[in-house]
C-alpha cells in the first residue's frame, strides 16, 4: 500500500466502486473505521483496506459477514 489517499480520493473510488456513500470527513489512515451510507440507507463502518480489498462495499445487512467455519 505505496499510495497515499485523500479523502477526496476515497469518497470518489467510494461512489465510482460502489452504490454506497462516504459519509466520514476526515481520513487518518488506513486503520480507521470509515462511516458509509449504504444504497439501502444504513450506516455501517469500515475500513478502506476492507472496502477496497475485500470487496466489502455494502451494509451487513445487504452483504451478511461470511461465517468461518
Ligand atoms: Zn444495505
Amino acid at each position: 500500500m505505496g499510495k497515499r489517499w485523500t479523502i477526496d480520493e476515497i469518497k470518489k473510488y467510494v461512489e465510482n466502486n460502489s452504490e454506497s456513500k462516504l459519509l466520514t470527513t476526515e481520513y487518518k489512515g488506513f486503520s480507521q473505521k470509515l462511516l458509509i451510507e449504504c444504497s439501502c440507507g444504513n450506516t455501517f463502518e469500515k475500513t478502506f483496506k476492507k472496502f477496497k480489498s475485500n470487496h466489502q462495499r455494502k451494509c451487513d445487512v445487504c452483504q451478511p459477514p461470511k461465517e468461518s467455519r
